[in-house]
C-alpha cells in the first residue's frame, strides 16, 4: 500500500515529533503571557493596585476617627513618657520615705481604671460604634479581663512589694466587677495586697482610705501608714475634688505624697465649667 506521506529517515520524524512538542509548548506560554501582560502593566512593580471599593470596604470608610485625646493616649510617645515618668518620680520618694518607716507597717495606695490598668481599647471600641459608655459594655470588657497595664505601673507596684510596702488598689469600678478586676491586675503582674471597689452608691473613696490607714479594710492587713497615693482623677487623693483645682496650695502634695497621671479621655474634669 503506498502511503500519502513522503517517506521520512527516523531521524526526520524525531525531528519534527519534537518540533510539534515545542510548538504546542510556545502556544501554552504565549496564551499565558497574553493573561499576564496587561496586569503586570496595570501594576507596575512599585506601586500597589488600590481595590475598588466593594461593599467590604465601605463599612470602614464610614468608621468614625478616634477622639484626638484617644488617639494621643493610644499613640502618642508623650503619653508613655509621662505615665513611666510619674512612676519612676513616685519610686525614688519611696527611696528617700522608706528608711524612715522601720519598724511601721506601711503602703501605697493606686486607683485601678488608667492608673494600674489601660482601658483605651475599650474606648476606641466605643468610639468605632460612635457610641458612649455605657454599664453593660462596660462590664463586659471588664469580665475579659484584657486591659494592658499603664506603662511603668508594673516595675512601681513589684517595687513597693521588693522594699516591704502593701500595694493597696482602691477603685470605683463595682464590687460585682471586683472578681475581673483582681484577675486583670494578676494577669498583668500588679502584686495587689487589696483591692477595694466601691460599695453599691457609695463613689467617695475617703472612707475606704481610712479604712485602710485604721486597718479596718480587711482582716489580713494592719493598719497601714499610707506612704503615697497615685492616681488619674483628682478623687484618688485623700480630701480632694475638682473644687480646689484655682487653689495653688492644694497642689503641695503632688510630686511628694501624691502621683497624677494624665487622662485627657474622661474624669470627674468632665462637669468642670469654664470659656
Ligand atoms: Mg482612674
Amino acid at each position: 500500500m503506498t502511503s500519502r506521506f513522503p517517506a521520512l529517515s527516523m531521524n526526520t520524524v524525531a525531528t519534527r515529533v519534537h518540533a510539534v512538542r515545542m510548538g504546542r509548548r510556545l502556544r501554552l506560554l504565549s496564551c499565558l503571557g497574553a493573561l499576564l501582560v496587561p496586569v503586570a502593566c496595570a501594576a507596575p512593580s512599585h506601586t500597589v493596585p488600590v481595590p475598588a471599593p466593594t461593599a467590604r470596604t465601605t463599612p470602614a470608610a464610614r468608621t468614625p476617627a478616634l477622639p484626638l485625646a484617644l488617639r494621643w493616649m493610644r499613640r502618642s510617645a508623650e503619653y508613655r513618657a509621662l505615665t513611666r515618668q510619674t512612676y519612676a518620680v513616685a519610686a525614688a520618694r519611696l527611696d528617700d520615705t522608706v528608711p524612715t518607716l522601720t519598724g511601721v507597717a506601711w503602703g501605697v495606695i493606686l486607683d485601678a481604671d488608667e492608673t494600674l490598668l489601660d482601658n483605651s481599647e475599650y474606648q476606641r471600641r466605643r468610639a468605632v460604634l460612635d457610641s458612649a459608655y455605657t454599664e453593660a459594655s462596660w462590664a463586659e470588657w471588664v469580665k475579659e479581663v484584657a486591659a494592658p497595664a499603664v506603662p511603668g505601673a508594673v516595675a512601681f507596684t513589684r517595687r513597693v512589694r521588693r522594699l516591704g510596702g502593701r500595694v493597696i488598689v482602691v477603685t470605683n469600678r463595682a464590687d460585682a466587677l471586683c472578681g475581673p478586676t483582681r484577675a486583670n491586675l494578676r494577669r498583668v503582674g500588679v502584686p495587689a495586697d487589696l483591692v477595694l471597689c466601691q460599695p453599691p452608691g457609695q463613689p467617695d473613696k475617703n472612707p475606704r482610705f481610712r479604712a485602710v490607714e485604721r486597718g479596718t479594710a480587711s482582716t489580713d492587713l494592719p493598719a497601714l501608714r499610707i506612704v503615697e497615693w497615685i492616681g488619674d482623677n483628682i478623687q484618688d487623693f485623700p480630701g480632694l475634688t475638682q473644687a480646689v483645682r484655682h487653689d495653688p496650695s492644694a497642689f503641695r502634695a503632688f510630686g511628694r505624697t501624691f502621683f497624677v497621671l494624665p487622662n485627657p479621655v474622661y474624669g470627674s474634669w468632665q462637669g468642670n465649667a469654664g470659656p
